[in-house]
């Protein structure tokens, strides 16, 4: 029964990291996310539906439009894998537990982000929100008693980290944090609670610094965009929570 559970998942995870990466896409661009169906960003031409199979149509085609042989960026592979592998690995850690389900709503969040924040420095509010919706959702079904102070916690981490930027903008004298990074880090703060928040933000720094000395080379601007590592501080956080959970209470002796 597992196995099938988790081939389904990987199949969901990657439509779903498909048209999430898609909408990564679209949402900056201005473009309908309903309408035209899938193209291709060069020559505009509409893709046949076996274009558009999720790892294989990329796979098969050597990463090029069908029709105008130009490179599709490698990026939305990415995003179908990522979605394809985390659907599953969301579900072998956490079965249909409460966490599958919020580790599966920040999945979604991570593979918009990760060709919005990459690709143009945008993260989305409409995809923010929504995530907002879906994770209440959750707490309401699962947890009620724990969906005040979980809004609570988004509120405070939203608030301090509004004020890490103004302080950090006197300071260095420029745009320290993005609006985005603010709003992501209160659905981090609402999946998470607020000190598994804050040991997120470590991992986040920590992934983030890893990925900028990694692509210091290409990068010449300099400017990593931090959402995706926010997000996938908070998914650590969450797979980890059997081990960093009671660390974190002896630390604090709570
Ligand atoms: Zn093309």
């Amino acid at each position: 029964m597992d196995t099938i559970i988790i081939i389904w998942l990987v199949l969901v995870g990657a439509i779903m990291g498909s048209f999430l990466g898609c909408m990564g896409y679209r949402i900056p661009n201005k473009i309908k996310t309903t309408y035209p169906s899938s193209f291709c960003c060069f020559c505009k031409k509409p893709l046949k539906w076996y274009m558009n199979i999720p790892i294989f149509s990329y796979i098969i085609q050597g990463g090029k439009c069908a029709y105008c042989k130009k490179k599709i960026g490698s990026i939305y592979f990415i995003c179908e894998v990522v979605g394809a592998i985390m659907f599953a690995v969301n579900y072998i850690l956490f079965k249909f537990n409460m966490e599958f389900f919020i580790s599966t709503v920040l999945t979604c969040v991570l593979i918009v982000t990760i060709v919005s924040d990459f690709e143009y420095y945008y993260i989305s509010d409409r995809v923010l929100v929504l995530s907002v919706i879906a994770l209440i959702t959750i707490y309401f079904i699962f947890d009620k008693s724990n969906l005040l102070m979980r809004i609570i916690s988004a509120i405070v981490l939203f608030a301090l980290m509004y004020a890490i930027k103004l302080f950090g903008n006197v300071i260095f004298k420029r745009e320290s944090l993005g609006d985005g990074d603010i709003k992501l880090m209160g659905v981090i703060g609402l999946s998470l609670g607020f000190l598994n928040s804050f040991i997120s933000l470590f991992f986040a720094s920590v992934t983030g610094l890893i990925f900028s000395l990694i692509t210091l080379k290409k990068n010449k601007e300099g400017i990593i965009p931090f959402g995706p590592f926010l997000i996938i501080g908070a998914l650590l956080v969450l797979y980890f929570s059997n081990i960093i959970t009671p660390f974190i209470y002896g630390v604090f002796k709570i």
